[in-house]
């Protein structure tokens, strides 16, 4: 469980790690609007492995964690820089991105374990 902003104005949810306080209140990293400190929240976080392949034509595709079950369609990624872009995007951490660079220079393909950030977009479109 991790704390979120549940906005008040724009429904999005910002996590405990980008909301800003501002004379108390704190600031919705979508709308920028203020919301009072009752609008935090715990939200269960997420796991799943991100499977890549960077050699000939750059995809993702969200895998459960057992590595067999697919929870989204394959993504297309314009190159190896914007999808190490949005694995950051979507929560990895340094750990993960060092094994995106290892898996995408000695492989062209690999996985990576992510904890997916709240209130971030569905660009893995994730179906379930
Ligand atoms: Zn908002």
């Amino acid at each position: 469980m991790v704390p979120v902003l549940n906005c008040q104005a724009c429904g999005g949810l910002t996590s405990a790690a980008r909301f800003r306080y501002v004379c108390e209140r704190l600031t919705c990293d979508h709308c920028g609007a203020e919301n009072p400190q009752t609008r935090v929240c715990a939200v269960q976080t997420r796991d799943i492995f991100v499977r890549f392949i960077t050699a000939g034509g750059c995809s993702v595709q969200a895998m459960d964690l057992n590595l067999d079950r697919p929870l989204g369609p394959r993504v297309p990624v314009t190159s190896p820089e914007v999808l190490r872009r949005l694995l950051t995007y979507l929560g990895a951490n340094r750990e993960a991105l060092c094994e995106y660079d290892r898996s995408h220079r000695s492989h062209g393909k690999g996985n990576v374990r992510i904890t997916l950030e709240p209130g971030r977009k569905n660009l893995l479109r994730l179906t379930q």
